[in-house]
C-alpha cells in the first residue's frame, strides 16, 4: 500500500472522535479521559477541568500515569486546565491541574490545556510549573494575548472557521510557523482538511508548507514519545 510522507499529512491536533481513520493522510489525536480509551490510535489523556469535582486522588493519577508510561500511543497530558465559566470552583480546578502538571514534569510529557477566561492564571502557573511544552488548544482570542502566550513559550492550537471575527483572523495570520497546530475539537461540522485550507488561505502559504510546518511542530512537541512511534523518528520535513 502506498505510504504517505509524514510531512504531507494533516494533523488534527485535538479532537474527541475519529473521523478519518481510513485515510492514510490524516493523523488524529484523540483527547480522552484517563483509562477510558480503547484501541483508538494516538491520543492524549487528562482530567478535564469540568469534570474534576472533588480532588483527583492518587488512584486517578496512577491511572493517568499508567497511560502515559505504558502506552506508546498516549502522547501527552490533557486536556486539563482552567475554566472560569464552567465546572467546579477555581481552587478545585487549579489543584487538579497542578497535580497533572507535576506528573507531566516528572515524565517530561507535554501538556494540552483547556483555558477559558483564565489566561492570567495559566501564565502565572507556566512560570512555576512549566518544565515541558504546553499548548493552549482551541485558542480563539486576539493577537495581543497570543503574543503574550508565545513569548511565554506556549504553542497554540487553532480552529479557524468561515465567518470568524476579524480579531481571530488576525491572530491566525500572526501565529508563528513554529508554534501553530490546527484542530477540530468536538465540532462535528468541522473537517480538518477544510481547517487547513482556511488557515493556509489566511496565512497566505501553500498547503504543503503549512502541513510541513505543523508536522515539524508535532515532532518537536511530542519528542518524548517520538522514539516509540515506528518509522517516524528518521522523518524530517
Ligand atoms: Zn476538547
Amino acid at each position: 500500500m502506498r505510504t504517505v510522507t509524514p510531512c504531507k499529512m494533516y494533523i488534527d491536533f485535538h479532537t474527541h472522535r475519529q473521523r478519518h481513520q481510513d485515510e492514510r493522510d490524516v493523523i488524529e489525536i484523540i483527547s480522552v479521559h484517563p483509562g477510558r480509551h480503547s484501541a483508538i490510535g494516538l491520543y492524549t489523556a487528562g482530567y478535564h477541568p469540568w469534570w474534576v469535582d472533588g480532588n483527583i486522588d492518587s488512584e486517578s493519577l496512577a491511572v493517568l500515569e499508567k497511560n502515559l508510561i505504558e502506552d506508546t500511543h498516549c502522547l501527552g497530558v490533557g486536556e486539563c486546565g482552567l475554566d472560569s465559566l464552567k465546572g467546579p470552583d477555581p481552587e478545585i480546578q487549579e489543584k487538579a491541574f497542578i497535580l497533572q502538571l507535576h506528573l507531566a514534569n516528572s515524565l517530561g510529557a507535554p501538556v494540552i490545556i483547556h483555558c477559558v477566561r483564565a489566561f492570567d492564571r495559566i501564565l502565572r502557573l507556566r512560570k512555576t510549573y512549566g518544565k515541558t511544552d504546553w499548548v493552549i488548544h482551541g485558542f480563539r482570542r486576539n493577537r495581543t494575548l497570543a503574543a503574550q502566550l508565545i513569548d511565554a513559550g506556549f504553542y497554540l492550537s487553532l480552529s479557524p472557521f468561515a465567518g470568524m471575527p476579524q480579531t481571530f483572523t488576525d491572530m491566525v495570520k500572526y501565529c508563528p510557523d513554529d508554534r501553530i497546530f490546527l484542530e477540530t475539537d468536538s465540532d462535528p461540522d468541522m473537517d480538518i482538511k477544510e481547517v487547513y485550507s482556511l488557515a493556509a488561505q489566511i496565512r497566505n502559504v501553500s498547503h504543503e508548507t503549512l502541513k510541513a510546518d505543523i508536522f515539524n511542530n508535532f515532532q518537536v512537541f511530542f519528542k518524548w514519545k517520538q522514539a516509540s512511534l515506528p518509522g517516524w523518528k528518521e522523518q524530517n520535513c
